[in-house]
């Protein structure tokens, strides 16, 4: 039992020895785009089922589909954040099997000639380490309708308002190795994604979902025969699924049976993966060139103008937060994850002290923030009140114990930290004078420690410097305390 503890993330232990894991994910990404990839209708969340919904998104004989170009723009824009190569002329097809929700019998899939192809994203592991994972491709297709199995007793009914929305589907290659790897693939791909807006990343409502790809091998040993785990929405599921399912092979193997090539589903109530169905494999699904779209063409102009708009991505500007702010590397990198956060951040530092202003934001906002349960957009702490606050510690107008109640009553008030200064007189004391009064008070009162002091056990002054900050209720300034108890005390 013991040498599980030591396992490293990715790694199972089995009776003959421990296994490697190899994972490869698809994410499936929706454009935030106002109207479909082939139609007008609305690609909106939410709206009562089968309100958008196009003549071409119900399949109706003779519709023709006509490519957004608003999506086009996205895909590209999302392959060079990837570092990825744009294909100049990329081809739409036919991805053709039956279910319910999909009214045309296909998907408009790309298949041998998708929009973006190889690229590479750098993640950021917890334990501060980085690593590069490659991009096999990124396509467009569409999404399909949804089928509602609990509204009637005896029926399943369907809304076809997602049929036709744009999805972009990028594929890594089989360059991960354990679920932890998996979950920083997915946020570093959130956050490029939500930099440049090409999709709002918002995984509980399924704008971005992926389906896990996993095997095991020994190290050193070819891949393994992977199962497929569809649609997870969390990150957290996302590692959980990753480790069960690698578990589970383990078992498999070693009983001495076989992995069969799957899809399964991952069960969040038992937190295991169980089967969906065998997997179908690309001739299955007769992939051929939809001959109602012609191949898809642009120039290298074009995706030279889409480059000029790349907003600074979170690589970058980690860099430039650690340079030009003089925060950790740690601390850069969870400022850049989301885009919020680092906007957040730029504004509240702006003319005060950005390493202050990064401990204040990471340890007491983030803190206090998931302690009462608030989501970071609507802190009642605003960027201007927290850079505000810093400038107060900083000037030594409050100490930072004193900045720490300040900071909850903000939390509360949602007031500005000076009039909380103002109004409860909480400045810090810095005067001599004043200090000093303190300090003869404190030394006629403990006669006999000053003498143990003077005696050598220099400790003492802590004693000292605690009685004095208590008198002055915590607002003296501690650094002149110190310097002037040390002067009294000779
Ligand atoms: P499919 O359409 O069959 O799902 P894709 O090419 O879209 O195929 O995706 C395959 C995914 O599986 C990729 O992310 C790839 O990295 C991953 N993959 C391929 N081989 C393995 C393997 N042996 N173990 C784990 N993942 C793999
Ligand atoms: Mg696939």
């Amino acid at each position: 039992m013991n040498d599980t503890l030591n396992l490293k993330p990715g790694q199972v232990k089995g009776d003959t020895g421990i296994w490697e894991m190899v994972i490869g994910l698809e994410i499936h990404a929706q454009i935030s785009s106002k109207s479909k990839l082939f139609s007008g209708a609305s690609a909106s969340f939410g709206s009562d089922a089968n309100s958008s919904v196009s003549l071409v998104d119900a399949a109706m004989p003779g519709m023709l589909p006509v490519i957004n170009k608003f999506c086009v723009e996205q895909a590209v824009k999302t392959g060079l954040a990837l570092n990825a190569q744009i294909n100049n002329t990329s081809v739409f097809d036919r991805k053709n099997y039956f279910y319910a929700d999909l009214p045309q019998g296909y998907q408009i899939s790309q298949f041998t000639k998708p929009i973006v192809g190889e690229g590479e994203i750098v993640i950021d592991l917890d334990d501060g380490n980085q690593t590069t994972i490659g991009i096999e491709r990124l396509h467009l297709e569409q999404d399909a309708g949804k089928s509602l199995h609990d509204q009637h007793p005896t029926k399943s009914f369907i809304d076809l308002n997602r049929t036709g929305v744009a999805l972009m589907e990028i594929v890594s290659k089989p360059d991960i190795r354990s679920p932890q790897e998996a979950g920083a693939y997915v946020k570093k791909i959130r956050s490029i994604l939500r930099y440049i807006g090409a999709c709002d990343g918002n995984m509980e409502e399924g704008s971005l979902r992926a389906d896990c790809n996993v095997s095991v091998r020994k190290q050193g040993d070819a891949f393994g025969t992977r199962c497929e785990i569809k649609n997870l929405n969390s990150i957290r599921f996302i590692i959980q699924a990753i480790q069960s399912e690698a578990e589970r092979q383990v078992d498999i193997i070693e009983a001495g049976g076989k992995i069969k090539q799957e899809t399964r589903l991952f069960d969040t109530s038992t937190g295991e993966t169980r089967s969906m169905r065998s997997k179908e494999d690309a001739h299955d699904y007769r992939y051929f060139p939809d001959p109602d779209l012609l191949p898809l063409e642009f120039s290298d102009s074009w995706v030279k103008e889409i480059k000029g708009t790349l907003p600074e991505l979170p690589d970058t500007l980690k860099k430039r937060l650690v340079n030009d702010y003089g925060i950790t590397d740690y601390d850069a990198s969870i400022l850049v994850e989301e885009k919020d956060f680092v906007d957040f951040y730029l504004e509240a530092a702006n003319g005060v002290d950005g390493k202050l202003t990064a401990n204040w934001m990471i340890t007491e906002l983030f803190g206090a923030l998931k302690k009462e349960n608030i989501m970071f957009l609507n802190s009642p702490v605003t960027p201007q009140k927290l850079g505000e606050l810093i400038a107060l510690i900083s000037k030594g107008v409050i100490s930072g114990k004193i900045a720490k109640d300040v900071f909850s009553d903000m939390m509360v008030t949602k007031k500005s930290p000076s009039e909380i200064v103002k109004e409860k007189g909480l400045e810090q004391v810095s005067d001599d004078k004043a200090i000093m009064k303190l300090i003869d008070k404190v030394i006629s009162e403990n006669q006999d420690k000053v003498k143990d002091y003077l005696g050598g056990k220099d400790k003492l002054l802590g004693f000292f410097v605690g009685q004095v900050m208590k008198l002055s209720q915590g607002k003296a300034n501690p650094g002149l305390v110190n310097k002037l108890l040390k002067e009294s005390l000779k």
